[in-house]
């Protein structure tokens, strides 16, 4: 059981989460750098509001962060525009043709985007998060395999979603896994350690100290992996108290 409140500090807002947790956990969460702040359940507002006012000006900074990767972030998908496929970065050319939508690459860092005449951007976007979600399909699918076995757990069901604040999620008890979508546009080892987090899910739930062990067995190099992740869109910070 959870119970939501806000929280008002100056310009501030925080949504407040108390759950059974043992630690205050805060998050700046993409697009608009709202705070959610997951707290013990017996922790007094007092003590949330100066453990946020710590934080000011971390949290100001993210936010300020968000604002210019918005900028960055809006397409409108013609000619000239910069795109990421698996950290490399390719020139859009949109080619108007009369046949079924496709993306094609083309020689070093081309990146043709081809629709049929008069098609809206909101139609060249799922175009686009189409190619995105079939090239993903491709990279997880092996990297799922080859964990699998690896690691020796078996999830019942994986896919991969659009999600605005998780590069991943595992369902602990259903040993389901859903993989952000937006991964399609990061390294693939950044992808490689989404997948291996969340497999490892299944053996433990929590990130204790086993968990740890585990990432750190299988994947020595995982902590500059999720930095790099993390130096993109989605925020994240937590600590003990
Ligand atoms: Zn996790």
């Amino acid at each position: 059981m959870s119970t939501n409140s806000y929280l008002q500090l100056g310009t501030v807002e925080a949504l407040v989460v108390r759950k059974p947790i043992k630690n205050l956990h805060l998050s700046v969460l993409p697009p608009n750098g709202w705070v959610r702040i997951s707290a013990p359940e017996r922790m007094k507002d007092d003590a949330i509001r100066t453990l946020i006012a710590l934080r000011l000006p971390w949290i100001k900074k993210q936010q300020a962060k968000f604002a210019g990767q918005e900028r960055q972030t809006k397409r409108d998908y013609v000619s000239g525009e910069s795109h990421y496929l698996f950290g490399k970065r390719y020139r859009l050319e949109l080619v108007y043709k009369n046949e079924v939508p496709t993306v094609i690459l083309k020689g070093k860092n081309k990146l043709i985007l081809q629709v049929r005449p008069k098609s809206p951007i909101a139609k060249r976007r799922e175009v686009m998060l189409d190619w995105y979600r079939q090239e993903l399909h491709k990279v997880v699918d092996g990297l799922i395999v080859k964990w699998q076995k690896k690691i020796g757990v078996q999830a019942k069901f994986w896919a991969i979603k659009r999600m605005k604040t998780r590069w991943g999620t595992c369902n602990h008890k259903r040993g389901r896994i859903l993989i952000n979508l937006e991964l399609a546009k990061k390294p693939i080892a950044c992808t490689e350690y989404v997948v291996v987090h969340e497999l490892l899910h299944l053996i433990e739930k929590k990130h204790d100290d086993k968990f740890v062990a585990l990432m750190t067995k299988y994947l020595p190099k995982w902590k500059s992996t999720k930095e790099e992740l993390n130096r993109f869109i989605l925020s994240y910070e937590e600590w003990k108290y």
